[in-house]
């Protein structure tokens, strides 16, 4: 066994000397859930809502999370986009804290969006399943969180199933995620004789109810493990056991430390069963607790604070024809600063226009709630008609940038086809509004008919295929195309201009017009880097 790990201490901004936020923005946690397909991201969801009393009955979540399983359910679910939606963002109190919980997309393959979801969160939950540890999905997912040093809390969920050794999977996630962890609960039994959890912040017993799902656990407050009245509730089998655990945890893993986890390098994690509500109010007092409140937000020319008297924000996710019926768009903006007053004209900075937010949306649990107010940390729904684009900042007259909104190279690039050839126009509209909606990347090729689609994960075509012909009425097909990369490119205008007339099979344009170098060999990048030398070739362009 080899568990302790200590990361080197990282140059950290001194989070302690900042003056105490207002109190409206120091109670908002907003964080996101990060997870492999069904270690129980959606039933931990339903838990928090159920206890957040943002639902009544545990079961309404649930046939949004089966819709996940398979592509068509998945499509049937984004035909129903009045759920989906509300489930980009939820927000719901809990004690006294405000939650706004951030969805990642729930289907299995990358997109964009998943990672952009990170930018707009100030911590994430990561969920485990117990019998399979650390799977490929929560690794990709923590290493953005990673980039960014978010606060992770650790559940690791279905501990009443037959589960892996506690050590050994506090020892898998320290050596494939390189972060410490802390044990906040510890498991008392697994499987069919899994009873509770003990916790170790507040020195309690949890005992499960396995009869009510959705009941909370019992909680018996003791005096430390040698208290004689654990004997009452754990049989002595199990307590033995518990005992030596527990002790040979506090010699071996580092204690609980707010700061560490607030820097990102310690992970705090509960064991518990999302499905029998067990461990999940520990976990919400944890988040409320020790999660962070709404942080900084990097942006130029000056770093943004969240206690700033005017309104700040920036949109992290387009989501389009959320009803087809109308075509209009949802701009996400996640609030960096102030106090968001329904009604208010704030300064859309890259088109240097102001624009009126008279219905924005709040999203309360399930239901669309048009917001009256909103304060930093809170994500807002600006319905619009595509003028706000991913990676935009909305202020009250400073032209600021947020800053740090990732956007990825596209791996796979196809060609996109109309079923019907008669049906092309009608093509290229959906395709512009998904590349504004960041579903892909969409190029006109300068030489021949039709576009290019450049994605960054294959499952990605599929979706795309399906809601063209799910939202448009077109039956397209992708096909392969002789190109395999994509460059943006940069640089004084007669030098593009010469490029493109030297080689215009290479060159196609974006949706916003921007020139694109498109090739297949790294040698004919390398080539038109040597002959232009003032011309820049990115595989990625900053969003805008
Ligand atoms: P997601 O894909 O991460 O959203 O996972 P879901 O929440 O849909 O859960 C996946 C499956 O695991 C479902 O069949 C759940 O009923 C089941 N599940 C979730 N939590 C638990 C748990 O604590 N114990 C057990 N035994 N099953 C669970």
């Amino acid at each position: 066994m080899r568990l302790p790990r200590t990361r080197p201490p990282l140059m950290w901004a001194a989070m302690s000397n900042r003056a105490p936020l207002p109190p409206e923005i120091a109670r908002r946690r907003t964080f996101a859930i990060i997870s492999h397909p069904d270690a129980g991201k959606t039933t931990l969801t339903e838990k928090f809502l159920l206890f957040g009393g943002a639902i009544q009955m545990a079961g309404q979540v649930r046939a949004k999370g089966e819709a996940r399983r398979t592509r068509s359910d998945f499509l049937q679910m984004e035909k129903e986009r009045g759920i989906s939606v509300s489930a980009s963002a939820m927000s719901f109190d809990y004690r006294d804290w405000r939650f706004n919980l951030v969805d990642t997309p729930g289907h299995s393959d990358f997109s964009e969006d998943t990672y952009r979801t990170l930018t707009a969160v100030d911590a994430a939950v990561m969920v485990i399943d117990g019998a399979k540890g650390v799977e490929s999905q929560t690794r990709k997912l923590f290493e953005v969180c990673r980039l960014r040093d978010l606060p992770i809390l650790t559940f690791c969920n279905k501990m009443d199933r037959e589960s892996r050794d506690t050590f050994e999977i506090i020892s898998e996630i320290q050596e494939t995620l390189a972060i410490d962890v802390t044990p906040a609960s510890w498991p008392i039994g697994m499987g069919r004789d899994f009873i509770g959890a003990y916790d170790l912040l507040h020195d309690r017993l949890e005992l499960m109810d396995r009869a009510d799902r959705n009941r909370l656990a019992e909680s018996v407050k003791i005096d430390g493990l040698d208290d004689p009245r654990i004997a009452e509730h754990v049989p002595p089998e199990l307590l033995a056991r518990l005992r030596e655990e527990v002790e040979m945890a506090r010699g071996l893993l580092p204690p609980f430390d707010r700061q560490a986890v607030l820097e990102g390098h310690l992970t705090p994690i509960w064991f518990g069963s999302a499905i029998n509500s067990f461990g999940v109010r520990e976990l919400m007092d944890g988040i409320g607790a020790y999660g962070p409140e709404p942080q900084p937000q990097r942006a130029e020319p000056r770093q943004i604070a969240p206690e700033e008297e005017t309104v700040t924000g920036f949109v992290f996710k387009v989501q389009a024809n959320m009803d087809p019926k109308h075509r209009d768009r949802v701009a996400f903006v996640r609030l960096a600063s102030g106090h968001f007053e329904r009604g208010m004209k704030l300064y859309h900075v890259r088109a240097g226009k102001p624009i009126t937010v008279s219905a924005p949306v709040l999203f309360l649990a399930a239901d669309r709630e048009l917001a009256e107010e909103a304060w930093a940390g809170d994500i807002i729904g600006i319905p619009n008609h595509g003028q706000l684009r991913i990676g935009d900042t909305l202020t009250e007259g400073e032209a600021l940038r947020v800053t740090g909104i990732p956007s990825f190279a596209p791996e796979l690039l196809q060609a996109v086809r109309p079923g019907d050839p008669m049906k092309a126009k009608h093509l290229e509209k959906a395709l512009m509004q998904f590349a504004e909606e960041g579903a892909a990347k969409v190029f006109k090729p300068l030489i021949g008919s039709g576009h290019i689609v450049g994605v960054v994960g294959a499952l990605q075509f599929d979706v795309l295929a399906s809601r063209i012909e799910l939202e448009y009425g077109l039956p397209v097909r992708f096909e392969g195309t002789q190109f395999t990369s994509a460059r943006w490119v940069q640089g004084p205008r007669e030098a593009v201009d010469e490029l493109i007339a030297k080689n215009k099979a290479h060159i196609a344009h974006d949706n916003d017009g921007d020139v694109v170098f498109l090739t297949r060999l790294q040698w004919d990048i390398d080539r038109v880097q040597r002959d232009f030398p003032a011309l820049r070739l990115s595989a990625t362009k900053e969003m805008m």
